[in-house]
């Protein structure tokens, strides 16, 4: 057990925040752990489910002698959130959130804090497509990457202490420009779940047309597409209104991909299929290599049969 912060203020209470709780504890990384969210009824959820020590009504009352005050709700409410807690915040205490987009979040959080307070921005690449109080687990962040994004001149103290309160929840954390993030997010995550939401909603458009064959024989492919198009919806506005540029950017350079194989496959070129093919292949394989992700086939899904045994037994 290794107390690194007295008193942390979870603001937000759903999959980020309720995962980060219970690995804290499991860890015993803080001494109280306070928490708020904006409606009664995930404040009522998460008091009778126990998240935190505490549950508290604002989040002004939450950060009230907070060293650690982690913002966990979508990207475009983070900085009215900072401009509500600002004047609550006690001299010395750290500021970070946990949005999936860094420049703008920088943007709106970092003018509203007072001097005194050190903000180290971070973001945990882990997730999964549930939200809410009671979708937290605690291993969501073990050998998964967080990366903080701070500034030129931050507390170097305040940086270390976050650090090694996610290190302490499983994580890896590394130190990234803010600008860089958000471009190498729009190529691994941000991109990948617009195509995602686009290729559920053409099949959806299809449903239409082959009545429920859509659903019906949903194959591994479409099936995976329908995981992540079923994140949460205003999470993903935020991110999308929030990483424009770089988002747009990786757009840009997917649809020019897209029309050279639309190309390939009308002129017969099956040697430019099998090359790009052959290139994304390896990909997969340097993910499973670095641990991030599993080699069991169907990525170890356990067949819907056996599970319906396991249930019974
Ligand atoms: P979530 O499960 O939907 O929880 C969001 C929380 O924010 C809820 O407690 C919600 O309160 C609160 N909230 C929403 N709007 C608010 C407002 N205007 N004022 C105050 N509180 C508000 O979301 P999450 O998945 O934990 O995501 C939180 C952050 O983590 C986001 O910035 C997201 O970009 C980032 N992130 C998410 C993932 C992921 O895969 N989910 C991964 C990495 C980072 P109510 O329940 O009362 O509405």
């Amino acid at each position: 057990m290794t107390r690194i912060y007295d008193r942390v203020a979870l603001i937000g209470l759903g999959l980020i925040a309720g995962s980060m709780a219970h690995a804290m504890r499991r860890a015993g990384l803080a001494g109280e752990i306070v928490g708020t969210a904006r409606s009664t009824e995930t404040r009522e959820t998460a008091r009778k489910i126990g998240l935190c020590d505490r549950v508290v009504d604002t989040a002004a009352e939450a950060v009230g002698d907070a060293d650690l005050v982690v913002l966990c709700v979508p990207v475009g409410v983070m900085g009215a959130v900072a401009r509500e807690v600002a004047p609550h915040l006690k001299p010395g205490a750290t500021v970070t959130d946990v949005g999936s987009v860094k420049r703008d979040v920088i943007a709106e959080v970092a003018p509203h804090l007072p001097e005194g307070v050190h903000f180290v921005p971070g973001h945990p690449l882990a997730g999964t497509e549930h939200s809410g109080p009671t979708s937290g687990f605690a291993e969501l962040f073990d050998n998964r990457y967080v990366l903080l994004t701070p500034d030129e001149g931050t507390d170097r103290a305040a940086i270390d202490g976050l650090r090694r309160l996610w290190e302490g929840c499983g994580a890896n954390v590394e130190e990234m420009d803010a600008d860089h993030h958000d471009l190498v997010l729009a190529v691994t995550s941000h991109t990948p779940h617009l195509i995602a939401y686009t290729m559920v909603g053409v099949a959806d458009d299809l449903r239409r047309v082959t009545d429920s064959e859509v659903i019906k024989y949903s194959a591994a492919g479409f099936r995976d597409f329908t995981r992540i198009a079923a994140s949460d919806p205003t999470m993903w506005r935020d991110v999308f209104l929030s990483n424009k540029d770089a988002t747009l950017e990786i757009l840009g350079r997917f649809t020019e991909e897209l029309f050279a194989l639309q190309r390939a496959i009308r002129t017969g070129d099956g040697e430019h299929l099998h090359a790009y093919f052959t290139r994304t292949r390896a990909i997969r394989r340097g993910i499973i290599e670095a641990g991030q992700d599993t080699d069991a086939p169907d990525f170890g899904r356990v067949p819907v049969a056996r599970r319906r045994e396991d249930a019974a037994e």
